[in-house]
């Protein structure tokens, strides 16, 4: 068994972040899949928002006024207080990793550089190319080697031990080897990225998964909001490679098969720049009322006016991207795009600190809901948010283990909790039915597009839930066919689709009960926000039936909800 005092688990930015500020203070480790720079992190693209106001356009920019962004953009679900505290830290942090290293794209000057991105509509988002996650991703990498803070890697997390009200540690699958090992820990920090991999149409990794979260759910750890997806308006037709949102802020157009710039009948205000859902569904409103690309499933991201220059200046990743995947020069042709789903809004229910209802157990970034981004985020604020909620995860786990008094409490609680792994892999292992956990997998995730995807109504999701059902049913007869130990790529995929599976069916269960239509939650059968009886938090506990739903209220704060227009 392992003993660290903190366990952080995911080496994206959001877990990076929190052991880069717990590891000098506390032993703190760090346990991921992949190695730390192969994060999904490292896929963003478009930038990280702070007020910076270093554009003359944005001059008189502050941190209210990124936060009224916020939480307009989230449709007023986000809770206010922690949306302000995210905003106001957003500067420093950005200064922070200025100086450890990492090289944001400059103005004239020598300022941070800032492109305007959806939600603000001016330039508030600092980049470093079209690689702005990547170049984070490395520099907090860098600095957690400067602090030798010892990682783990080929770890998958597949259960978290908790005992009474407290976490006492996780069990993971070591990749390399195919044994199960054990980490004893005062505290654990979740910060195991998004769930994108329920669903079809994913501009996410493989690994996110929501493995790591759908072991903490199965535990009894709340989920916060699941049934608020979100769908970004610009991923490439076929791949759902993303194009970032940076290309629209860098002037980019959207057009339909009558060559119309639609969004004027959306958003003429913002045009390309609203938020996400508003623009995801008009675009899909055009492709399924017949103007897609020669009556197809996508529309065109034109950046051809922006010129060579500025595209190979600003875009260059998206521009490889686009030659690669789909055989377009963007200099020359417009590219076929189509929304894809993006990230996950909600997930492990944390106050501001990152703290859950479980002592010593904390999340942050993706995997968490604290909750900033509500029924709707803002372009450039996850990252934002994997820093700023790392960071405060790292301090508030740091602190809760300095205080505590009873250390190394919890070596029986893990060893049985690994004996229980064991009997559920070796009972997988002895699986010998019919079904294709492949199979199975590609019909949750079909379903999970067709039926809960952008539009959503209550019969469509009512199917979308029996069919869950069903495909649960089918897990009991799989068959693993790879037997062995080494990088066995084919158990794990088995073993994570049946916690896959039980996400899945918290976000159906709570969109179906959700009756209003929220950000990125739109529904055809109740088409208004209903403030009355929805502006409060879905609550998701696991139970063997289902999902037990209740609901927690939305810290307001000076802003009132109003209707929302761009
Ligand atoms: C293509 C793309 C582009 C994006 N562009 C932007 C952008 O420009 N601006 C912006 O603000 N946001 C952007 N986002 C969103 C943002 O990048 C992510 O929300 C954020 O980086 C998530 O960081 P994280 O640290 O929470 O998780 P991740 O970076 O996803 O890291 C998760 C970590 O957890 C580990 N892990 C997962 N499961 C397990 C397990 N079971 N056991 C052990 N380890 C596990 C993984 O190994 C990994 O290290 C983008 C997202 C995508 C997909």
């Amino acid at each position: 068994m392992y003993y660290h005092k903190i366990l952080v688990i995911g080496g994206g930015l959001a877990g990076l972040r929190a052991a880069i500020e717990s590891g000098p203070v506390v032993d703190t480790a760090i346990i991921s899949q992949v190695h730390p720079v192969r994060s999904h992190s490292g896929a963003a693209q478009g930038g990280v928002n702070a007020s910076l106001a270093n554009n003359p356009q944005a001059a008189d920019d502050n941190w209210e006024k990124h936060g009224f962004d916020t939480i307009k953009g989230s449709d007023y679900l986000a809770d206010q207080d922690a949306a302000e505290v995210m905003t106001k830290e957003a500067p420093g942090c950005i200064f922070e990793m200025e100086h450890w290293g990492c090289p944001f794209s400059r103005t004239d000057e020598g300022k941070i550089a800032q492109r305007p991105f959806g939600g603000a509509g001016y330039p508030r988002t600092c980049f470093a190319t079209d690689k702005t996650g990547l170049y984070m991703l490395h520099t907090l990498w860098e600095r957690s080697v400067k602090l030798n803070i010892p990682l783990y890697e080929d770890r998958v997390v597949i259960d978290v031990v908790l005992e009474g009200d407290a976490c006492r540690g996780v069990v993971c699958w070591n990749l390399q080897t195919g044994e199960i090992e054990s980490f004893m820990g005062e505290a654990v920090i979740f910060a195991s990225g998004g769930s994108g991999q329920i669903y079809g149409r994913s501009t996410n990794a493989l690994i996110s998964s929501g493995s790591a979260l759908a072991a903490a759910y199965k535990r009894g750890v709340p989920l916060k909001d699941m049934e608020f997806i979100q769908f970004h308006p610009t991923s490439l037709f076929g791949t759902n490679i993303l194009m970032t949102e940076g290309a629209r802020g860098e002037g980019g157009y959207l057009i339909n098969d009558k060559g119309e710039r639609f969004m004027s009948k959306y958003a003429p205000k913002a045009m390309e720049l609203g938020p996400r859902d508003i623009v995801s569904r008009s675009i899909q409103t055009e492709i399924n009322e017949g103007r897609g690309i020669g009556g197809k499933d996508y529309v065109y991201l034109d950046l051809r006016h922006l010129g060579r220059e500025k595209i190979l200046e600003r875009l260059p990743g998206i521009r490889d991207l686009a030659i690669n995947f789909v055989g377009v020069d963007p200099i020359d042709n417009p590219v076929p795009i189509q929304p894809g789903q993006h990230y996950t809004m909600g997930g492990i229910d944390t106050d501001v600190t990152g703290a859950t209802k479980f002592k010593g157990l904390y999340a942050a970034g993706e995997c968490a809901c604290v909750s900033v981004h509500g029924a709707n985020r803002l372009g450039g604020n996850s990252l934002l948010d994997t820093v700023v909620f790392g960071k405060f995860a790292g301090k508030a786990a740091a602190d809760y283990v300095l205080a505590k008094k009873d250390q190394k409490q919890g070596e029986a609680a893990v060893a049985k909790c690994v004996r229980e792994i064991k009997g559920r892999i070796d009972a997988l292992l002895a699986k010998n039915g019919p079904e294709n956990h492949s199979d199975i997998r590609a019909e949750m995730k079909e379903t999970m597009i067709k039926k809960v995807g952008i539009f959503r109504d209550k019969n469509g999701m009512e199917e979308a839930l029996a069919k869950i059902k069903e495909l649960q049913g089918k897990y009991r007869n799989i068959t693993v066919q790879n037997k062995g130990k080494v990088y066995n790529v084919d158990i794990i995929r088995a073993f994570e689709l049946e916690g896959m599976l039980d996400v899945a069916e918290a976000i159906v269960v709570g969109a179906l009960k959700r009756e209003e239509s929220r950000g990125a939650h739109s529904r055809l059968d109740f088409k208004e926000r209903d403030d009355v009886k929805f502006l409060k938090h879905t609550v998701a506990e696991y139970t063997p039936q289902g999902p037990k739903i209740s609901y927690s209220s939305v810290k307001l704060g000076k802003y009132k909800p109003e209707a929302r227009r761009y």
